[in-house]
């Protein structure tokens, strides 16, 4: 991705190499995304059913959270809008003053991608059949090694030269400290000005030679395992994630044309491997198709991810587990931030500063809308008990506090996720409120009665006119093989 961004978006006086190693790979998981990523293909000029065709995708709405707040329990975080607010009033005022008065459904109702995705159903641009409904905004589920390979293809073309060889040797300048040059198998070198490590787990430039440091939130979100097995083609072809929590963790479940994706993320200290792998096993809906792929991760971020005269972009700058599906979206938002500080020969302290404070605000409040997964929940097993005794992040408490007394959520900044992100997973885990705005309460029960039921009813509509999920994949963007399948 970083590759392919460069290329295109620096022209001339500027010469842009990749240095990938096919014996090592790359780590091949991470298939699912959020609407953002429409945003990065349209500025590379991709073609969206060919990037779909070419990857495998199939569209996503939302993440379905099965048992997170109890065995049993089930909630979306869709994207989109949810309801409509009245001038000032967040919507969500209007339904909370609705539950209390027994006249609101369950907040998905009000949201269109939800009730889309319930129905297995897809459709893009404005929506047909009131002009009063948003679009619905979808991400896509793919297969990482064809959209790497995609992107590859993209990038050479436009200009990146692309070096096959395996880094041994990470050459430093005694003066300055920054990095001088990569040594690849043992002879051959590659200088450079500005180094972007995106090796990985390894993090060989931003931690192996420059020892950046790492702050380690395992404190917070203790799952450090993951075990990844892809599985044949589900006959339901769902048009959203789904996460389901289990004792010690989560599982997920990424539906693409030519395959299911399927991963167990665990608690290292309350699961074993071995267990691990059979219960991923043993809750895939369809037939495996390979063995379950360990993966190991300490969850956190870089202390400094741009240090000296190297940004490190993607797992090399850092890891939270993929349960909001933001990895991918946390290299995209990279990109944009080194095209937007991107610095002349001479780096000055302060674009750094600037880069890494940018960075720190980014991966902290992710960190604290994954956090908001856990801390609230009625499962028994220790894993989950010690998850509701944990001590939050000062940012966190603050805004559970300021949603608790009369439903306030503010955005801050440029923060990734929304109110209305955060309204979904805060009453999916059963985190109420104990009153609403009063502007809420001012019209009388029957107008808010009215008002609730006529968007509930818009939704309905407009979702019943809608192919399926597969049928418009047929339509548009069928992958060749997916097809024959
Ligand atoms: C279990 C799990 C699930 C995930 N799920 C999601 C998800 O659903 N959604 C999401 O957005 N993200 C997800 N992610 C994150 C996502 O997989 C990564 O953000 C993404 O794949 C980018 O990885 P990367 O390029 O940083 O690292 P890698 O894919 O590991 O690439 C590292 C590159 O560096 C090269 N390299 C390394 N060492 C050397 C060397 N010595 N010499 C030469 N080259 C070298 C390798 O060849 C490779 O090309 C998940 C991650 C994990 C671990």
């Amino acid at each position: 991705m970083t590759a392919a961004a460069l290329g295109h978006f620096l022209g001339q006086g500027f010469r842009i190499r990749l240095v990938e190693s096919e014996e090592i790979g790359i780590v091949g998981v991470g298939e699912a995304t959020i609407p953002q990523i429409r945003l990065f293909n349209q500025a590379l000029g991709i073609d969206e059913d060919a990037f779909v065709r070419a990857t495998q995708a199939t569209f996503k709405l939302g993440i379905e959270f099965l048992d997170w707040l109890r065995p049993d329990s089930r909630y979306m975080h869709a994207f989109g809008n949810i309801g409509r607010d009245s001038g000032l009033l967040a919507f969500h005022h209007s339904w909370l003053r609705g539950r209390r008065e027994g006249v609101a459904a369950d907040l998905g109702a009000y949201s269109l991608n939800n009730q889309a995705a319930l129905a297995g159903r897809m459709q893009r641009g404005p929506a047909r059949t009131a002009q009063v409904l948003p679009d619905m905004p979808y991400a896509f589920h793919f297969d990482a090694g064809l959209y790497a390979a995609f992107l590859r293809r993209f990038a050479e073309g436009k200009g990146v030269e692309r070096i096959e060889g395996k880094i041994g040797e990470v050459v430093r300048d005694g003066e300055t400290g920054d990095v001088a040059a990569l040594v690849l198998d043992g002879d051959r070198r590659v200088e450079g000005d500005v180094f972007i490590d995106c090796t990985g787990f390894r993090g060989l430039l931003i931690e192996g030679a420059l020892k950046a440091g790492y702050e380690d939130w395992t404190h917070w979100l203790p799952c450090d395992r993951a075990m990844a097995v892809p599985s044949a083609r589900a006959a339901d072809l769902t048009p959203y994630t789904r996460a389901t929590a289990h004792d010690a963790g989560w599982q997920w479940r990424i539906p693409l044309q030519h395959r299911t994706g399927n991963g167990i993320v665990y608690s290292s200290a309350h699961l074993s491997d071995d267990e691990a792998a059979a219960r991923l096993l043993a809750n895939l809906d369809t037939a495996p198709l390979a063995e379950p792929r360990p993966l190991r991760f300490t969850t956190g971020k870089r202390r400094e991810l741009w240090k000296a005269n190297v940004i490190a972009v993607g797992l090399a700058s850092g890891f939270m587990e993929p349960l909001e599906s933001t990895s991918i979206h946390m290299i995209q938002s990279a990109i944009e931030r080194i095209l937007k500080l991107l610095p002349g020969r001479c780096i000055r302290q302060a674009d750094r500063d600037e880069y890494n404070r940018q960075a720190d605000f980014e991966y902290a409040r992710i960190r604290d809308f994954l956090i908001l997964h856990y801390v609230a929940n009625d499962r028994e097993a220790p894993f989950w008990r010690e998850r509701r005794a944990t001590e939050l992040p000062d940012t966190l408490r603050a805004k559970l506090e300021l949603w608790r007394g009369s439903g306030h959520i503010v955005r801050e900044h440029e923060e990734l996720f929304t109110e209305v992100g955060w309204l979904q997973v805060l009453v999916g885990q059963g985190i109420m409120p104990e009153g609403n705005h009063p502007l809420a309460d001012t019209p009388p029960r029957a107008q808010i009665a009215e008002y609730l039921d006529i968007l509930a009813q818009l939704n309905m509509r407009e979702v019943a006119q809608m192919p399926t999920h597969a049928d418009f994949i047929v339509a548009h963007c069928a992958a060749p093989t997916a097809v024959a399948a």
